[in-house]
């Protein structure tokens, strides 16, 4: 991928003169008092606030394909997915720490852009990277994102509390990183058998975005704040509608029925899967990586989502011995399943 671009070894410039290099641009916007450079970081919570952390791993050859994804996008997504973490408590994230262990296939001009994508995150959400680790591998890439956010006590939303008779609520569109991922597998097959022919990409921005670019919901946080809606429960949708819905009945001891005419599936998305011969509706079920908020609200709250286009109101918690259900398009009870397929 970068043979034609400039190549630095690492190695001239050892691992310690690698982290000044890479961080030495990052602001400090929040309540950090040390950041990189010791042995450790030093923030000061805000008095009366909760600390939220959360970590997450990415492997490559198992959570992403450097033939296709550059490494800006990459590092911009490992901070997103973490961050949606943080959102998902209903919780501002304040500080990460970058954890990578490299191998020595990559240059510094590599892991330059990988930097560049996790500086425009930090900017982007504001917030302050604070340390990490960095290792040499045996083979490959892989990093490690820890988060951290705050939220008053009375703020936090958990798994474990939706109430039956509560509403299921979803932010934004569902299966669109799925099917950008089958797009851009489908189009590197093509060019691995041909490599003279150029991917035509026309058309199919919006799933692409979802799969290389996508964006924690933190404008979702802020809207329920200013709506004066607390979610009883929440958590993000990284691996599929489906099964995140199994996980927040389980925490919560409830059962929910979602109707399949409601779920939010975007036209491009819709084409695409389509076109591949799959069921748009099984991409919104077992797709991943949409990192869309899911969560219950009281039905008092139901007239202020109503009619708000960032929020689709997709079910409604029962009893846990009604188990999970879809009530599909011609109004049928199905059994909901909690994966499709999986798609990594
Ligand atoms: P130690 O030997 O104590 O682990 P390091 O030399 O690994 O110290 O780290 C020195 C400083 O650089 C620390 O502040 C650490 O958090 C930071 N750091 C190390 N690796 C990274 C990285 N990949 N990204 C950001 N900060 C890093
Ligand atoms: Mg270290």
């Amino acid at each position: 991928m970068f043979e034609n671009a400039q190549r630095t070894e690492i190695s001239t410039l050892g691992e310690f003169g690698l982290i000044s290099h890479l961080t030495k641009n990052f602001e400090l916007v929040n309540n950090t008092n040390l950041g990189v450079g010791d042995d450790a970081a030093v923030i000061s919570p805000t008095p009366g606030y909760k600390t939220v952390i959360s970590t997450d791993m990415l492997v490559e050859g198992v959570h992403f394909d450097l033939s296709y994804f550059p490494m800006k996008h990459l590092g911009y997504k490992a901070v997103v997915a973490n961050l949606s973490d943080i959102y998902a408590m209903n919780a501002k994230p304040k500080q990460i720490t970058v954890s990578i262990a490299l191998s020595s296939r990559f240059s510094l001009e590599a892991v330059e852009e990988l930097y560049a994508g996790i500086q425009m995150a930090c900017k982007n959400y504001q917030v302050d990277l604070i340390g990490g680790d960095t290792s040499t591998a045996k083979q490959g890439l892989t990093i490690s994102i820890t988060a951290i956010g705050e939220a008053k006590e009375e703020d936090l939303s958990f798994r474990n509390g939706a109430k039956v008779n509560e509403l299921l609520v979803v932010s934004g569109d569902l299966g669109g990183a799925y099917c950008g991922y089958q797009f851009l597998e489908r189009e590197k097959r093509v060019y691995l058998d041909n490599p003279s022919v150029q991917p035509d990409l026309s058309g199919y921005d919006y799933i692409i975005e979802r799969q290389l670019k996508p964006e924690a919901r933190k404008d979702i946080i802020a809207i329920l704040e200013t709506l004066n809606i607390h979610p009883t429960s929440m958590m993000d949708i990284s691996d599929g509608l489906a099964s995140e819905c199994f996980h927040l009945a389980k925490s919560s001891n409830v059962g929910i029925t979602i109707y399949e005419e409601k779920i939010p599936i975007d036209p491009t998305t819709y084409n695409f899967a389509r076109e591949l011969d799959l069921d748009p509706t099984m991409c919104a079920l077992s797709g991943g990586e949409d990192y869309e908020l899911l969560f219950t609200i009281k039905q008092e709250d139901f007239s202020k989502l109503e009619h708000h286009a960032d929020f689709s109101i997709i079910g409604f918690v029962t009893d846990s011995n009604e188990g999970m259900n879809m009530i599909s398009k011609g109004g049928n009870k199905h059994p909901l399943q909690a994966q499709g397929w999986t798609a990594f």
